[in-house]
C-alpha cells in the first residue's frame, strides 16, 4: 500500500474509494477441485466479491463473454491447467482480451514443478504473458497459502483499479497543464491517485462531491477534503512529501530516491548512521514507472516498481533515515571538511559523505509539435497509471529497449493496438529474450523495425503521429491516442561540480575508473563507488558501465552505505598521520 501518501493511523476506508456499482466477480475454471476452489473463495472473499465456478471452459468463456458485454468487472481468474489447455488452447487469451484488468493465474498441484508438462504450462503461460503467475489448488480448509496468494492478485487489481482506500482523485480540465503536473507528482510520490475529465461521468460526480466552488483542477482527498487549483505545497502535503528538515547536517546525505538511493538509506541507516534522503520528486525514480519488474530477486509474481519503492521508503524510515521530497539539489562544494549541498528552494544541508544516486532521465525526442502535447498522450517513460485511460486506444511506443517491452506488454492488456517504433533493424539487440518472446506472442502487439517518429500532433491531445520508415524511405501518418517515449537514458549529472570526471555521455566515472585518471589526486586508490572527489560515491544508473537494473543499483546502494564507514576511517587514518584527505 501507498504509506508515502497517508500516515497509517490516519487511514480510513475513502468515500469515494469505490463507486457504487455491482460486486467485482472472482472466476475458477477447473475441471479438477472446482468445489474447493469456490467454497475458499466464497468464504474467504464472499461479502466484497461474486464469486463464479465452472468445470466447462466453453460454458465459462461464454459467462465470461456476457460478463463483459454487461460490463461486468472481473477481478480474478483462476483457470486449472487442463481447462486452460482444453478447446482452442486460448482460454487464457480470450479472458485476456475481453477483461484486460482481471488477474489471471493457472491453477495447478502441489507437485506442478516435478510433474514436466505442468511446470512447461507454467513458464510458457508466463513467458508469454498468459498469465500473471501461478496458484496451488488448496490443499485443505482454511489454506493461508491459497488465500495469501489470492490476496496479493487482489491488492494488485485494486491498486491498478484505483481501488485502494487512499486513492487521491484529480478532475481536470484537459489531460495536459496543471492538472497534468498533479498527475506527475503523485506518480513520483508514488501515492494512488486516478484522474478524469471535467466533462466525463465520473468528473461530472465528483465535482457534485466538490461543490458548486470548486474551481478545476480539482483534488479529493480520501478524507473527502477538497483542494481547489492546489499550490506546490499543498500537493506536497497531500502527497505526505517531507518537506522540512530537523536538522541541517548529516553524517551521510543521498541525493536521489530511486532503488540506488533507498537501499544507500536502508543500509546506512540500519548501521546507525545520520541520513538524510533528498529527492527532486518522490520515491521510486524510474522504476516507479515500471508496471511490472519480473526479473528482481524474490518476487517471483513480479513486482511494480512503484510498491518495491514503498516497501524500501518504509523500511528506510523504520531505521531512522529522513526524507526530504520535492527539493532538487542543485549544487555540491566542499569547505571545512564538510560537503554542502544546496536545494532548490536555497536552503543547504551538509554532510560528511555524500551518496550520489541521481539515475538517468529520458532522453527528449525534440520534436515540438509532441513536446507541446507531453501529459496530453504524450509521455516520457511509461506511466502505469495512465494504462486504464488506453482502453481500446491506439498506442505508440518508441524504444527498443527492455522498459519500452515492458511498456508494451502492460499497455497491451488496454489498447487496442501497440505499436513499437523501432530505430535498430531488430529487437534482439537491446531486450531480454523473455520479454521478445512475449511480443511476439502478443496479438495486438506489432513492431515496427528501421523506423523513427519525425512529427505528429492534434487538437488539444495527441490524435496523430508521422513515421518513417527508413527502409522503405517513407514517411506515414498514423491516428494515434497515446505515445509513450522510451528511448535511452540520460544521466542527471549536470548539476555536479564540472571538474567531477564523466564519460563521454555524462555519466561519472567511480573506482577503478579513476585509477590512472589525472583526476584522482590522492595518493590512496579510490574506493569502488567513489568519484573522482573522494568523499563523494556514486550508485546505480548514474555511474558509468553501471548495468541499468534494480537489482544492480539497489546491490551499489549497499556497497556505498559500507564503504561510508571506509571513508570514516581513511579520514580518521589520513588526520593521525597528517595526510591530506581532500585534493
Ligand atoms: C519503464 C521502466 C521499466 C524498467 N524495468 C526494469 C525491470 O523490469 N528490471 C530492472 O531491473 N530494471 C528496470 N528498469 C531500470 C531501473 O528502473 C533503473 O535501472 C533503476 O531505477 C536505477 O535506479 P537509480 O536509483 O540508480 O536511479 P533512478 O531510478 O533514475 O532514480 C534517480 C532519482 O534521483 C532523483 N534525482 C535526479 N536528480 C536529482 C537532483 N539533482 N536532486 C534530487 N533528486 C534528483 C530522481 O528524481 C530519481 O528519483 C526500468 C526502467 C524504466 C524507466
Amino acid at each position: 500500500m501507498a504509506r508515502l501518501g497517508f500516515p497509517t493511523t490516519t487511514r480510513r476506508r475513502g468515500k469515494l474509494s469505490r463507486m457504487a456499482g455491482p460486486l467485482p466477480v472472482l472466476v475458477a475454471v477447473d475441471q479438477d477441485a472446482l468445489e474447493d476452489v469456490t467454497a475458499q473463495l466464497t468464504q474467504r472473499y464472499g461479502r466484497d466479491y461474486r464469486v463464479e465456478g465452472f468445470g466447462d471452459p466453453t460454458e465459462a468463456l461464454r459467462a465470461l463473454t456476457e460478463l463483459d458485454e454487461d460490463g461486468g468487472e472481473v477481478a480474478l481468474v483462476l483457470v486449472g491447467e487442463s481447462s486452460a489447455a482444453a478447446g482452442d488452447g486460448k482460454l487464457l487469451e480470450h479472458i485476456r482480451r475481453l477483461h484486460p484488468h482481471a488477474k489471471r493465474a493457472l491453477l495447478v498441484s502441489a507437485n506442478a514443478w516435478t510433474d514436466d508438462p505442468t511446470a512447461d504450462a507454467i513458464r510458457a503461460s508466463m513467458a508469454l504473458g498468459r498469465i500473471d503467475h501461478y496458484v496451488f489448488r488448496p490443499a485443505s480448509s482454511p489454506d493461508e497459502v491459497f488465500h495469501e496468494a489470492v490476496s496479493d492478485f487482489l491488492l494488485e487489481w485494486a491498486r491498478e483499479q484505483h481501488l485502494v482506500p487512499q486513492t487521491v482523485h484529480i478532475v481536470g480540465e484537459d489531460w495536459s497543464g496543471r492538472a497534468f503536473e498533479l498527475r506527475e507528482v503523485f506518480t513520483r510520490c508514488a501515492v494512488p491517485h486516478d484522474f478524469c475529465l471535467a466533462d466525463s461521468e465520473k468528473g461530472r460526480t465528483l465535482m457534485a462531491t466538490a461543490g458548486p466552488h470548486a474551481e478545476l483542477p480539482v483534488m479529493i482527498l480520501p478524507d473527502g477534503r477538497v483542494l481547489s487549483d492546489p499550490s506546490d505545497a499543498e500537493i506536497a502535503e497531500a502527497a505526505g512529501a517531507p518537506m522540512d528538515l530537523d536538522e541541517k547536517t548529516y553524517e551521510v546525505v543521498i541525493v536521489g530516491a530511486g532503488p540506488a538511493g533507498l537501499s544507500a538509506a536502508v543500509y546506512a541507516a540500519s548501521e546507525g548512521l545520520r541520513v538524510l534522503v533528498v529527492d527532486s520528486g518522490g520515491i521510486g525514480g524510474q522504476a516507479a514507472s515500471s508496471s511490472l519488474i519480473r526479473n528482481y530477486l524474490g518476487f517471483g509474481k513480479g513486482v511494480s516498481g512503484s510498491r518495491l519503492a514503498e516497501e524500501a521508503y518504509e523500511q528506510a524510515l523504520a531505521f531512522g533515515a529522513a526524507f526530504l521530497f520535492l527539493h532538487r539539489v542543485t549544487a555540491l562544494d566542499r569547505s571545512a571538511g564538510w560537503f554542502h549541498l544546496r536545494l532548490s528552494d536555497g536552503r543547504f544541508v551538509s554532510a560528511r559523505v555524500v551518496i550520489l544516486a541521481t539515475g538517468a532521465t529520458y532522453r527528449r525526442l525534440g520534436i515540438e509539435s509532441l513536446e507541446e502535447h507531453v501529459g496530453a498522450g504524450v509521455f516520457y517513460g511509461g506511466p502505469a497509471s495512465e494504462a486504464p485511460a488506453l482502453t481500446d486506444k491506439e498506442v505508440y511506443i518508441v524504444g527498443g529497449g527492455n522498459s519500452a517491452g515492458q511498456a508494451a506488454l502492460h499497455f497491451a492488456r488496454y489498447a487496442n493496438r501497440v505499436t513499437m517504433v523501432v530505430r535498430g533493424e531488430s529487437l534482439e539487440g537491446g531486450m531480454s529474450h523473455y520479454l521478445i518472446q512475449a511480443i511476439e506472442a502478443a496479438p495486438n502487439v506489432a513492431v515496427f523495425t528501421a523506423s523513427t517518429i519525425v512529427g505528429g500532433g492534434g487538437e488539444g491531445r495527441l490524435q496523430h503521429l508521422v513515421l518513417r520508415d527508413r527502409d522503405a524511405d517513407e514517411e506515414t501518418t498514423v491516428a494515434a491516442d497515446a505515445l509513450f517515449i522510451l528511448i535511452g537514458a540520460r544521466p542527471a549529472t549536470d548539476w555536479l561540480p564540472a571538474d567531477m570526471r564523466r564519460d563521454q555521455h555524462g555519466f561519472l566515472l567511480t573506482g577503478d575508473d579513476l585509477v590512472r585518471d589525472p583526476g584522482w589526486a590522492l595518493e590512496r586508490a579510490p574506493l569502488s563507488l567513489e568519484t573522482s572527489v573522494p568523499g563523494v560515491l556514486a550508485a546505480g544508473d548514474i555511474r558509468h558501465g553501471s548495468v541499468k537494473r534494480v537489482a544492480a543499483a539497489v546491490g551499489e546502494g549497499s556497497i556505498a552505505a559500507q564503504l561510508v564507514h571506509r571513508l570514516f576511517s581513511e579520514e580518521e587514518k589520513a588526520a593521525s598521520v597528517g595526510v591530506r584527505v581532500t585534493p
